[in-house]
């Protein structure tokens, strides 16, 4: 089930070096064509279906489907982002439509520093069993 631009909806990011799409990605599928400016998964096979480029998109111009061949097009999965939730709205193949609303995390982009805390790596101990974090090293006799 990969991702689907609705090109009559995409912009191009307007132009930008990266697209939100290609910026979010966490498996570089998302290509923009910058002659059509309209953005495409390059290798559909590949998609994980995290939805990420969905929630990103500022133009709501991606999906997720089914292939053709064993679920028909028909229903759609569409979020709509607020500033500290998100609304899913699911419409189903016969029409009928369901909607969900979550809060969604309001730390800054970019403001998580992942090392927070945590001592420096000793490199002496790097074959060694174990995480760098841990206080104590347990080692393995
Ligand atoms: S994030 Fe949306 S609008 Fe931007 S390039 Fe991708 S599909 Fe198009
Ligand atoms: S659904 Fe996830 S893996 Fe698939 S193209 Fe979008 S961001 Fe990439």
């Amino acid at each position: 089930m990969p991702s689907f631009v609705m090109t009559e909806k995409c912009d191009g990011c307007k132009g930008q070096e990266k697209t939100a799409c290609m910026y979010i990605c966490p498996n570089n599928l998302m290509k923009l064509d910058r002659d059509r400016m309209k953005a495409f998964n390059q290798e559909t096979e590949q998609c994980w279906e995290c939805y990420n480029c969905v929630k990103i998109c500022p133009q709501q111009a991606i999906e997720v489907r089914g292939y053709q061949d064993f679920i028909p097009l028909g229903g759609n999965v569409i979020p709509m982002r607020g500033s500290d939730s998100i609304m899913w709205t699911v419409k189903f193949r016969n029409g009928s439509l369901k909607r969900f609303k979550f809060p969604i995390r309001t730390t800054a982009e970019g403001s998580v520093d992942p090392y927070k805390g945590k001592p420096e790596p000793d490199f002496s101990t790097l074959k060694k069993p174990g995480f760098f974090n841990l206080a104590q090293v347990k080692t393995i006799k």
